[in-house]
């Protein structure tokens, strides 16, 4: 389960139609994908600054599935490249994931993050803490620092597992951090909210 944060968009007008499903919906809530003249042919544009012609779709797995079976993303595809869902969703997958590493980084180099039990508890207990980030395979403690920062008002967000988590801090294992910058935490609870929204199947 994912803590959501509320966006502050005052009439913006920045719409684009996602070619799966054809509705509408603010641009910041669909992904622009760019088709490229070599393999893998596909780009996923997160950052909207690749050139080419792109299209905007849905983080949803049946709008990507869609878009790949018709209108301009499937046209332009057609003869050129036969391209799986899969790997669209790999690419918007680790693209995400390298961005919340990046967030990571940040947090670490301005020292607004706590990492492991014993220094998220001390954070946690001096009511410090913006986003908690829970491994899936986390046990015990963690169940009660989720406890201890929705007491606070601090987002708590499941992630990932001990090693992937470790791997982001370059240890073997994590459970569990904390991250004590807002900014830096909504940033990452985003890119967490469209991780989670791809693997959904409605
Ligand atoms: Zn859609």
């Amino acid at each position: 389960m994912l803590g959501t944060m509320g966006k502050n968009e005052r009439g913006s007008t920045s719409q684009r139609m996602c070619v799966g499903c054809g509705n509408r919906a603010e641009r910041d809530g669909l992904v622009r994908l760019v088709v490229a003249p070599s393999a893998p042919f596909v780009a996923v544009d997160l950052g909207r600054r690749l050139d080419g012609r792109g299209v905007s779709v849905h983080l949803r797995r049946r709008c990507i599935r869609a878009a790949l079976q018709r209108g301009a993303l499937a046209r332009a595809l057609r003869g050129v490249a036969e391209i799986e869902p899969e790997s669209i969703e790999r690419m918007v997958d680790q693209q995400l994931t390298r961005r919340v590493r990046g967030l990571l980084s940040s947090a670490l180099r301005i020292r607004r993050i706590a990492v492991g039990a014993e220094a998220v508890r001390a954070e946690l207990e001096a009511t410090r803490g913006d986003l908690l980030v829970v491994a899936e395979d986390a046990r015990g403690r963690a169940t009660e620092l989720a406890k201890m920062a929705t007491a606070i008002g601090c987002a708590t967000a499941t992630w990932g597992t001990k090693a992937s988590l470790g791997e982001a801090f370059s240890r073997q294992e994590l459970g569990v951090f904390l991250v004590t910058d807002r900014g830096i935490a909504r940033a990452i609870l985003e890119c967490l909210a469209q991780i989670e929204a791809l693997s959904e199947d409605e």
